[in-house]
């Protein structure tokens, strides 16, 4: 599917044909989306907003059309609810500073999963030590699913924010997010999602899905790096205090004074990643002109196959066996380390991930050091999954 689109598969990985399989980290990208970037530092470049030529309100104009685009693409209610931050680490650290930080008292108590990025727990983490909040963590059941009735019993009066993943970086489960921001809505509690790994394997729909707020990377949706995207919901806006100062966020400026720009501009502080937004606009295009139900479709059809090979194959444990999953699967071949795994594999082209893929309180919950992790993206095919097979099967013979 759509695998010539990407320039990428005309290079090599140790003189062999790239096998990649580590789109969890970052997808490869698009010719369309290489060349709108390069079409606009050609033809199209200026810094935006505050410019009174042309050329200036050409760059603007194509900046804006992005947020609706996102708009667009995540059924938000309302395009300023889509603030452009760097990625899904600076959209958390911002709620995590601009919404939670300022009214928090010590005692207060944030949820987060047992599954999360190390983003969505290091920036909680921090209000720790800054001013006394309290970590309670979903647990994950051995299946890989977060452990619901747990959940529940979670809150509490001092709970002010839950934070927990769509789609898990490591086990691949996706979380009932409807449901679990539902739960929290009737004990009054928001809602942040990371949608890191999710936005690319499904469509995503934040006002269905009623979440307060909703984070995302560009990279990891045949996008550039460099930009991601927090959606706020508007509701929320007011009670959003300024995070980074500087240029574009403010209203008045005096020594003794200042007035600041309403969300979205409150959180867009300098000047921003304005090429990576015209990829990210093409990245949107480019992945809406497959259809996200397409592109779904054919990762699911690959992640049967690759999870009926590995288990086929002696000693090997897959982590996580809920589903519905993302194509991401990660797993252990008992006796070796997982980076011996992904050396093999490299030398047979394969491009795969080894180690704790920051979430190292999941490796302490399924008890092993390190995993390898396979995960898919719309240009995978099942010739490579058989590659992938044999691969494993010759590391296997060469370790014994
Ligand atoms: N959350 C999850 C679930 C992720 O997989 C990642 C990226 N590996 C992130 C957050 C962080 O994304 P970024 O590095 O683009 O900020």
């Amino acid at each position: 599917m759509k695998r010539d689109d990407f320039p990428i598969f005309k290079t090599t990985n140790r003189n062999k044909p790239l096998i990649y399989l580590d789109s969890a980290a970052s997808a490869q990208k698009p010719q369309v989306v290489i060349d709108a970037i390069q079409q606009f530092y050609s033809s199209d470049y200026a810094n935006i907003h505050r410019g009174i030529y042309e050329l200036s309100e050409r760059a603007t104009a194509a900046y804006e059309a992005t947020r609706l685009a996102v708009q667009q693409f995540i059924h938000a209610k309302s395009l300023d609810e889509i603030i452009f931050v760097s990625s899904t680490t600076e959209a958390i650290n911002l709620v995590a500073q601009s919404f939670i930080r300022p009214y928090l008292k010590a005692g207060d108590e944030i949820i987060v999963s047992a599954m999360e990025h190390h983003s969505n727990i290091v920036p909680w983490y921090l209000l720790t030590e800054q001013c006394g909040a309290v970590l309670k963590v979903i647990p994950v059941l051995d299946s890989g699913e977060l452990d619901h009735d747990a959940y529940q019993q979670l809150f509490s009066s001092r709970t002010k924010l839950v934070a927990v993943t769509h789609a898990s970086n490591v086990l691949g489960t996706i979380n009932p997010i409807k449901d679990m921001a539902r739960i929290a809505h009737e004990k009054g509690v928001p809602v942040l999602v990371d949608g890191a790994q999710a936005i690319v394997h499904m469509p995503v729909d934040v006002s269905d899905l009623d979440c307060d707020f909703y984070a995302f990377s560009a990279h990891k949706l045949y996008g550039p790096t460099g930009i991601g995207v927090l959606y706020a919901k508007k509701q929320w806006h007011d009670k959003m205090l300024p995070y980074q100062g500087g240029g574009e966020m403010i209203e008045t400026v005096s020594f003794d004074r200042i007035t600041f720009a309403d969300v979205p501009k409150r959180f867009e502080a300098g000047t921003p990643p304005i090429a990576s937004a015209i990829g990210l606009h093409a990245a949107i295009d480019y992945v809406s002109s497959i259809g996200m139900e397409k592109m779904a479709a054919h990762e699911q059809q690959l992640l049967q196959v690759l999870e009926a090979s590995l288990q086929a194959i002696a000693n090997l444990r897959i982590i996580g066996t809920h589903h519905p999953k993302v194509g991401v699967v990660s797993f252990v071949l008992d006796g070796i380390h997982a980076h011996d795994v992904g050396s093999v594999l490299d030398h047979e082209g394969i491009a795969v991930r080894v180690g704790h893929h920051c979430a190292m309180p999941l490796m302490t919950r399924f008890d092993v050091p390190a995993v390898v992790r396979v995960s898919l993206g719309l240009y995978n095919t099942e010739q490579e999954i058989e590659a992938l097979t044999r691969a494993l099967h010759l590391t296997r013979k060469v370790f014994g």
